[in-house]
């Protein structure tokens, strides 16, 4: 059976993979046609380029960004370039944001009288630095039980080491994205957490600012992928589907999984690829 999958993430952001050891495992699970979906970069996507020209796979390029305007919600964005000036500076922001907010964390902590070595802790992460990074040191440092436990008492939202982070809204991401020539879709839409009497007149802002399709085939939607598909098709948007792979954590989905729900995946993911290759 030939499957797409559209959401994908590597080493360049929080899954275990490099780009070419999850494209060989793409191969092996019948992947035909697959997408790299990193948080906030476009790192992984030239390796992962090599890789399906290499395997013979069919190869879109991908991101995923997160805001948290009205609520968290993460908008992929399909065909963006690698080389995109302006997306790279955009993302060299939010890295250059996203390091701040962990320093000036790490500093809040410092003072709290804990001894934290936060070069070390940067270089550890490598590419994506967050509150979990402070908090397995926390861990480590014996300070703690738990990474829970360190959000609970000291980095959680609110919590005395907690810095808030900027806000950025979810119809920037999509204008950003249409802008620049890229097929923004919005990501598991079951994890906002809403009824759908309130996630309607978002939907059609963000319409309004350039979304052009629907992540459906989502592991988080399980259940529910009939109402997702439905209303997807009825507002004229673009049906798509991927695991959200990261790691072999059951939480996350696995390699090619979604498709088995998916009827209509080859059809719709042909037509998300002829878009965004446009
Ligand atoms: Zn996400
Ligand atoms: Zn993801």
């Amino acid at each position: 059976m030939r499957r797409p999958d559209l959401h994908l993430h590597t080493t360049a952001s929080d899954g275990i993979f490099s780009p070419a050891q999850l494209v060989q495992r793409l191969q092996r699970a019948d992947v035909t046609l697959f997408s790299i979906t990193d948080h906030d970069t476009m790192g992984g996507l030239e390796a992962a380029e090599e890789a399906a020209l290499l395997r013979g796979l069919a190869f879109l390029p991908g991101v995923e960004i997160s805001t948290e305007g009205e609520a968290e919600v993460h908008i992929l964005g399909y065909g963006v370039a690698r080389d995109d000036a302006v997306l790279l500076s955009f993302f060299e922001q939010m890295a250059k944001d996203r390091i701040g907010r962990i320093l000036a964390m790490g500093d809040k902590l410092k003072r709290m009288g804990f001894s934290l070595d936060l070069e070390r802790i940067m270089a550890s992460a490598g590419g994506s630095i967050g509150r979990p990074h402070l908090a397995r040191a926390l861990v480590a440092g014996g300070y703690v039980k738990t990474v829970s436990e360190a959000f609970d008492r000291y980095l959680g939202d609110g919590k005395p080491a907690y810095v808030p982070r900027e806000k950025m809204a979810a119809s920037y991401a999509i204008s950003l994205l249409k802008s620049r020539g890229a097929v923004p879709v919005l990501a598991h839409p079951g994890l906002i957490q809403w009824p759908m009497e309130r996630i309607l007149p978002l939907l059609k802002a963000w319409q309004e600012a350039g979304l052009m399709g629907l992540e459906v085939y989502h592991p988080s939607n399980r259940g529910d992928y009939a109402k997702w598909d439905r209303l997807a098709r009825q507002q004229g948007l673009l049906v798509t589907g991927g695991s959200d792979f990261h790691d072999e954590d059951p939480r996350h989905g696995q390699l090619g999984e979604t498709v088995q729900a998916w009827e209509s995946a080859c059809e719709d993911a042909w037509a998300l690829y002829r878009i965004a290759h446009r």
